[in-house]
């Protein structure tokens, strides 16, 4: 199996299976409902996972909560709330929202809330090793005392866009681990430098670290990540002499094309608007038939040809009995392994359509979460949030509750079935 790389800009072989592959993913910072453009690292996640484990990988998947930035706080302020009960909320939201996926959850959902002593900690090395200085209850990394600085993004240093200028900063591309309280600011954690929170960066160095050690396999997010934020993170992290992420993954931007979507309101299309609208199946196959690496236009057209190629799958899939063994399984093995290229999946799985593969295609499709397409009926929304809630329980091996909610689940006519991936839900 092989990925691109942002970090060598090349294909990157994974070790053999079992691995183990260790993948830590930027979560979202949680001030609003989730924008559906935040969807696109998790289900890359989700299904990443989904498929190394078809493949024999030993997986987990940590994805962290950023519930301490600015954009909490000035969220929090307009709306004349605590900063961090909407933290709390949004979190929850994101949580229920991605749940409507149906792929089930990240093994680990870290909070920067919950990780701030091993993030003093992080800077305090950062500091006594001469990487980072204090400054007036700030604390910045030094640029200057890495010369790597630039490696993923591949810039000059003396090219960069500073972040913010501050007159406590020795160079404008230095950058704030941690940060001093500032009035209006209503959360602060003690420190060696006075009150106050980590910066955005260190946190999910040290979450990362947290979770896997200093070094762990796959590190993905948006393109918008690569800079500042994702060198921010291997600069600290490598400063402290730990090999952190091996390959880069950053997935495309969504493009909000066409009338209907350039019309709506600052594009904010959220997760649960488009879930609601277009139901979370056509959502699913308009991803799967972008390649991860590529921008994805997200507009009426689009949505409407991918709700077209689903039904295609369901006419199909309807007739063609259960049970049938897959025959050409090497071949989704070979689109995938090569770059997780899940249009030359897609594409695959028109072709089993169009050979009348139902087999093959069945079980490709349940990879993607979408192995509902071979049901009569999905589940809707409420089902599928019930089935979310059990899959926490039985993280939380409260086995109990996860009884009870099969048997709610039972009450609303749908059985759920535990698949290594998460559940499916059948009707009946
Ligand atoms: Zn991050």
């Amino acid at each position: 199996m092989r990925l691109y790389s942002t970090l060598t800009r090349r294909l990157e072989d994974l070790p053999a299976p079992p691995g183990p592959i260790r993948m830590y993913v930027c979560g979202p910072t949680v001030y609003a409902r989730a924008h559906v453009g935040n969807a696109r690292p998790f289900v890359l996640g989700m299904w990443l996972r989904a498929w190394l484990r078809e493949r024999g990988y030993d997986v987990t998947f940590v994805h962290n909560i950023t519930d301490i930035n600015d954009k909490i706080y000035d969220a929090a302020a307009a709306q004349g709330r605590a900063s961090d009960e909407l933290a709390r909320d949004a979190t929850q939201w994101y949580l229920e929202d991605t749940g409507l996926f149906g792929l089930g959850r990240p093994d680990l959902l870290p909070k920067a809330t919950e990780s701030v002593p091993q993030i003093v900690a992080f800077i305090e090395k950062l500091v006594n090793s001469g990487h980072a200085y204090a400054a007036d209850g700030d604390v910045y990394f030094s640029v200057a005392s890495w010369p790597a600085y630039g490696e993923l993004s591949r810039q000059r240093v003396d090219q960069m866009e500073p972040e913010e200028t501050n007159a406590l900063k020795r160079a404008p591309q230095d950058f704030a681990l941690w940060k001093a309280t500032k009035p209006g600011e209503d959360t602060s954690w003690p420190s060696p430098w006075g009150p106050g929170r980590p910066g955005w960066h260190i946190e999910c160095s040290v979450m990362a670290e947290d979770a896997f050690g200093p070094v762990f396999e796959i590190h993905g997010g948006g393109l918008d990540l690569v800079f500042p934020h994702h060198e921010n993170e291997l600069a600290q992290s490598r400063a402290l002499g730990h090999e952190f992420a091996r390959v880069w993954m950053h997935n495309g931007m969504l493009e909000f094309t066409g009338e209907k979507m350039a019309k709506s309101v600052g594009n904010v299309v959220t997760i649960r608007e488009a879930i609601e609208e277009w139901g979370r199946e056509t959502v699913l196959l308009l991803f799967l038939g972008s390649h991860w690496r590529k921008p994805m236009e997200f507009s009426e057209e689009t949505l409407q040809q991918a709700k077209a190629q689903l039904q295609s799958f369901r006419d199909f899939l309807v007739d063609v009995p259960r049970g049938q063994e897959p025959l050409e399984w090497e071949r989704l093995e070979a689109a995938l392994d090569d770059d997780f290229n899940t249009p030359a999946a897609l594409a695959l799985f028109h072709e089993w359509r169009a050979n009348g593969r139902g087999g093959d295609l069945r079980e490709g499709l349940r990879v993607f979460g979408l192995g509902s397409l071979a049901e009569r009926v999905s589940a809707p929304p409420d089902v599928v949030e019930l089935a979310e809630q059990r899959l926490q329980a039985r993280a939380a091996r409260d086995w109990a509750e996860s009884d009870r909610l099969r048997d709610v689940i039972a009450s609303r006519g749908w059985l759920v079935r535990d698949t290594p991936g998460g559940y499916q839900l059948l009707s009946g």
